[in-house]
C-alpha cells in the first residue's frame, strides 16, 4: 500500500513535499500568521493564548528565533525591557518551556502581569477624585501612569 502523505493543517494530500508537513498554501498562511504575532509581540506587547496555538505548530527552533528576536527588540527600547515586555516575554518563554541558558540570556524577572493603575478614580497620592485618563494627578502632580511618557 502506497502511503499518502496529507497536509496536517487542510488535509490536502501533499504532492509537493518540500513544504511538509504542510501543503504550500498552509505553510505560506502560517509563515504570515508567525510575522503578525511577531509583530504583536513588538508593538502591542501582546501574545494571546490562540496566537500560542498557532506558534505550537511551529518548530522548537522557530520559537527560540522568535523569542531571540523579540527579547532584543524589547531590549533595545528606550529605557531597556519594560514590564509589559517582560510580562509578554515570560508569557512566550513559559508556553514552550524556554530556558534563559538556552537562550543565552540573564534571567527574566518573575513577572507575569502589570498592575494596573489601583484606584481609578482617585489619586493614590492625594485621594482626590481625579479623571481615571489623567497622566498626572492635577492637584498634587503625582505621575498616575508611568508608561505614558512611552505611549504613541
Ligand atoms: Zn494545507
Ligand atoms: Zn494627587
Amino acid at each position: 500500500m502506497e502511503e499518502v502523505e496529507k497536509c496536517e493543517e487542510c488535509g490536502k494530500i501533499l504532492k509537493d513535499k518540500s513544504y511538509a508537513p504542510y501543503c504550500k498554501q498552509c505553510d505560506e498562511k502560517l509563515d504570515k500568521q508567525f510575522d503578525s504575532i511577531e509583530d504583536n509581540i513588538l508593538i502591542y506587547k501582546e501574545l494571546l493564548d490562540n496566537e500560542i496555538k498557532v506558534l505550537e505548530k511551529f518548530e522548537d527552533t522557530d520559537i527560540k528565533g522568535l523569542f531571540k528576536r523579540v527579547y532584543e527588540k524589547l531590549s533595545r527600547e528606550e529605557g531597556g525591557l519594560k514590564k509589559e515586555s517582560i510580562v509578554v516575554l515570560n508569557k512566550l518563554k513559559n508556553a514552550f518551556n524556554l530556558k534563559e541558558s538556552e537562550l543565552g540570556i540573564g534571567k527574566l524577572p518573575e513577572l507575569k502581569r502589570v498592575k494596573k493603575s489601583k484606584q481609578k478614580n482617585k489619586c493614590p497620592e492625594c485621594n482626590r477624585k481625579i479623571k481615571q485618563d489623567f497622566n498626572l494627578c492635577p492637584y498634587c502632580g503625582y505621575r498616575l501612569k508611568d508608561d505614558f511618557v512611552s505611549k504613541f
